[in-house]
Parts: C-alpha cells; sequence; structure tokens
C-alpha cells in the first residue's frame, strides 16, 4: 500500500487532462505534476487516497524523448505554463488526444483521423455501433511563444517592500516577481519596469487580498499584433492614482502607447477587472486586425489572445461553414462581432447574440468601421433570445455558429437550433468535454458530425481549442 511522504520511482505512461504525467504501481495511479509521458521519475508521495495518489515530481531518471528545458526559468514554479517543458509537436498530440479522447468517451463516437482538407466522409459511418468522426490534424502554430496580446498581472510587494509584477505560482495566490516571460508580448516588460519603479518612487500602497487594502491590484495590459498600439490599464482599489501624470509620461513614451486607463475594482473578489473604466490618456480602446476587418478593443470586451492563432481558428470556421454568399448565418456568443464580421463578406445576412451588453455596442462600432451593413446584433443569453426570436418571428438560419464558453450550451438552445433547422452547425469550443456532449445531443437529434480539428490558441498551456462541422442529415 503506497503511503504518504513514500518515495518511489515510477515510469510515466500518459498525460491527464491538466498536463500531469500519470504513472502507475501494481495497477495504482500516480498523478506527477510536471512529468511527461516516457519519463522514468522518482516522486514522493504527498496525498494518499484508495486508488490513486499525488506525488511530487523529486529527480527526472530517465528523461522521455518529449521533454525539453523550458526556455523560461520558472516555468515550473509559475501556474501559466503547464507545459512548457514539453516539446511542442508533443504538446500538439497531446493536444489532438485530448480532443479525440472526449469525441469518443463523452460523445460515444468513433474518431477515423483524416488528412488536413479532407472532404468527404470516412469509408465506413459506424464502428461497433458508433458513429463515425473525421478528424483533421492540428493546427499548430509556427512560432509557439510571445503570442499572447492581452495580460493581467498581479501586483504586490516583496519581503523588501519593492513592488513586484508576475504570475501567481500554481494554485496560490503568491506572485513571483517575473522578468520576462515567454508567451506575452515582449513590450510588457518595459511596461512592468515602468510601473513598478513608479510605484516604488512614490511610495504608492499595493492592494493587499487578506486585508483588502491597499491601491493597486492588477496591470492589464494589450498590444495590437498588427497595429502594434498598446494599451494600459491599472486596477486599483480606490478612484484616483496619485501622481498619475509622472506615470503617464513614462508610459507615453514607449512607441505604440494608444491609451491609459484606470479600472477601479473596490469588490473583495479575485475576479480582477471591475465594471468602470476611466481613461487617463489617449483613446478608450486600441483597434487591431484579424484578416482585414479592424477592430476596436476596449479593457473590458473579451477578445481572443492570440492573433496568430485567432485568424486560423476562424478560417476554420468559415472554411466549415461553407458560404456560398446567399446564406442567412447566425454567431451566436458573438463577444464583439469578430466571428460574425469575419463571415459577413461571405454570407448574406449574419446575426451575433451576445449575453455582455459592452461586446455588443463595440460590435455595432466594429462593423460600422468596417463598412459592414449586413451584420445585425442583439444582447442576452443566447438560450433565451433566440428560442424567443424563433417562437415569435419564426427566424431562420442556413449556418449557425456557436462559440460558447467553457460551460457549452444549455439543452433548451440545442433543442431551438434543431428546430431551425440549418444546413450546418458550426460549432467552436474552448471545453471539449462540453463539446462533445452537445455535439452527442445534436447528433441524437438529426444531425451527423462531420469533421473536428483541434487548434492550438495557446502554446504551453494545456488548454486547447477545437472546431467541429455539422450537417443535417
Ligand atoms: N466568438 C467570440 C467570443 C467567444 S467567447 C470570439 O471569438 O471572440 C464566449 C462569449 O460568450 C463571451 O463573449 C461571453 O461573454 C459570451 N457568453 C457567455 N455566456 C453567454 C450566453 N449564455 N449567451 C450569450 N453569450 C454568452
Amino acid at each position: 500500500m503506497v503511503q504518504k511522504n513514500q518515495e518511489l520511482i515510477v515510469t510515466i505512461e500518459a498525460m491527464g487532462s491538466e498536463g500531469e504525467g500519470i504513472g502507475r504501481i501494481d495497477g495504482y495511479a500516480l498523478f506527477v505534476k510536471d512529468a511527461v509521458a516516457g519519463d522514468v521519475v522518482k516522486v514522493k508521495v504527498m496525498k494518499a487516497k484508495k486508488n490513486y495518489a499525488y506525488a511530487r515530481l523529486m529527480e527526472i531518471i530517465t528523461p522521455s524523448k518529449d521533454r525539453i528545458t523550458p526556455p523560461c526559468s520558472i516555468a515550473r514554479q509559475c501556474g501559466g505554463c503547464q507545459i512548457q517543458h514539453m516539446d511542442y509537436q508533443a504538446q500538439l498530440t497531446y493536444k489532438h488526444n485530448k480532443v479525440k479522447n472526449c469525441l469518443e468517451r463523452i460523445g460515444g463516437f468513433h474518431v477515423v483521423e483524416v488528412e488536413e482538407g479532407f472532404d468527404g466522409t470516412p469509408s465506413f459511418d459506424s464502428v461497433d455501433g458508433k458513429k463515425t468522426i473525421a478528424m483533421e490534424p492540428v493546427l499548430g502554430m509556427e512560432d509557439p511563444f510571445y503570442y499572447r496580446n492581452k495580460t493581467q498581472f498581479p501586483v504586490g510587494v516583496n519581503k523588501e517592500g519593492k513592488a513586484v509584477t508576475g504570475f501567481y505560482a500554481a494554485r496560490t495566490h503568491s506572485i513571483i516577481q517575473t522578468e520576462e516571460c515567454f508567451i506575452q508580448a515582449k513590450v510588457n516588460e518595459e511596461l512592468l519596469r515602468i510601473i513598478r519603479e513608479f510605484i516604488d518612487e512614490f511610495g504608492i500602497s499595493t492592494y493587499d487580498e487578506e486585508t483588502h487594502k491597499g491601491l493597486v491590484r492588477h496591470i492589464l495590459t494589450r498590444v495590437g499584433y498588427t497595429t502594434k498600439e498598446i494599451m494600459v490599464c491599472l486596477v486599483i482599489n480606490g478612484t484616483k492614482l496619485p501622481h498619475a501624470d509622472v506615470l503617464i509620461e513614462r508610459l507615453q513614451a514607449v512607441p505604440g502607447m494608444t491609451s491609459i486607463c484606470l479600472n477601479v475594482n473596490r469588490e473583495k473578489t479575485n475576479v480582477i477587472l471591475g465594471e468602470r473604466c476611466e481613461t487617463l490618456w489617449g483613446q478608450s480602446y486600441i483597434t487591431d486586425y484579424i484578416g482585414d476587418v479592424k477592430f476596436q478593443i476596449s479593457p473590458l470586451s473579451f477578445y481572443q489572445v492570440n492573433p496568430v492563432q485567432t485568424e486560423r481558428l476562424y478560417g476554420q470556421a468559415l472554411d466549415y461553414a461553407n458560404l456560398q454568399g446567399n446564406e442567412v448565418v447566425w454567431d451566436l456568443y458573438c463577444g464583439i462581432g469578430t466571428i460574425s464580421l469575419f463571415l459577413a463578406k461571405s454570407a448574406k445576412e449574419v446575426y451575433g447574440v451576445e449575453i455582455v451588453p459592452q461586446a455588443i455596442e463595440d460590435a455595432k462600432v466594429n462593423a460600422e468601421i468596417n463598412g459592414i451593413e449586413n451584420a445585425t446584433f442583439y444582447v442576452g443569453a443566447a438560450e433565451e433570445v433566440v428560442p424567443e426570436l424563433y417562437r415569435t418571428k419564426g427566424i431562420k438560419a442556413d449556418v449557425i455558429m456557436v462559440d460558447p464558453p467553457r460551460k457549452g450550451c444549455a439543452e433548451s438552445l440545442l433543442d431551438t437550433i434543431v428546430a431551425m433547422a440549418p444546413n450546418r452547425v458550426v460549432y467552436v469550443s474552448c471545453d471539449p468535454a462540453t463539446l462533445a456532449r452537445d455535439i452527442k445531443y445534436l447528433a441524437e437529434h438529426g444531425y451527423e458530425v462531420k469533421k473536428a480539428r483541434a487548434v492550438d490558441m495557446f502554446p504551453n498551456s494545456v488548454h486547447v481549442e477545437s472546431v467541429c462541422l455539422l450537417t443535417r442529415k
């Protein structure tokens, strides 16, 4: 029987959904954070249960062929990148398999791996009574570093009382000072240095979660990938930033600075942003492009964080939508209308639905600045707005695109989609488990799941995006 504090040598055989290595000793499972499939490792048991234990990686005895030295020296402590120590091709295989496993285990499908651009149906439509899905190879990133266009850094002080900015250590709220980060825009290093020096020089207080005292909580930065425009937003537990003029002057000198703002968050919460923003200098937003569509992005709006892969993800979604120009398309969970506007040129009419009112304001502005006149937006929960519009106005759709948050779609929405009977449903998902659950439901109600593909939007983390095409039988 495995016991707490026991040291063991184990071969890691598989990877779990949080990026942890899984090894077995006489059928008893050990979950080891930071271990890679193929590693032989020495571990120390931290928590032992009846059938499994959590163990800490103590020593790598024989490294897996998939293991690399991560470029970031604090990759292991930091909670941001869970699998930076894996070779990128191995990361991609891991993500592809994560989606595949969900489709098979939760969706009950049989996955047939096909080449990119596969256009047809697998030569058999069921295996052992399971319906088949053709899965294209994962869409990875060419250079999987420095991709993030948005970052939110917690601010605190170290033992010497100096300002620290960085990331939370995995599963904690203690801040690790980060001089350089390999997944976000390089310019952040300079922005953070300026802000830390400013805080130290003027003795500005930083927020303490325990006591709910202190002023500066977080720093939000956004950088336009194409435009190089920069936004800096300080989240404060108060209404005024002392000596703001000095900070503005220093930040303004950074090439590309476009927007400097404050966000007020006085709540005792771990939600980062408060509801109110005030522009201190410049514009209240930055702009950026996805393809040739221009977007205005304000501090509070949702905007995809990996611009390079976003374009590829939307390209894939557009490809699955197979628009000829005469279709009515509904884009549910549309955010600031990114997919809707990306699709608008190829469709007759596009309708977007989104729950955050500010995002819909942005979506309308974004339609206007791009001269797009065939896009209409509705505020509200998709599962309320769409059934209501269907009931009262009998709305129709040729294609429905959904891009829900992790919890997936409400069943009432899926029922309305089935009733609206579009020829195609394109499901963009940030959680393959809820994707599998929802497409299983659609497959039981008249739809055929044609193709699926994983897209790596978040290299070095365990998160995976996927796109799936369903057609009406
Ligand atoms: N398609 C957009 C946004 C995807 S993120 C893009 O690619 O940028 C998911 C979006 O769903 C968020 O903007 C979130 O605010 C919104 N949302 C969450 N729950 C919702 C609901 N029940 N109905 C409609 N939108 C919702």
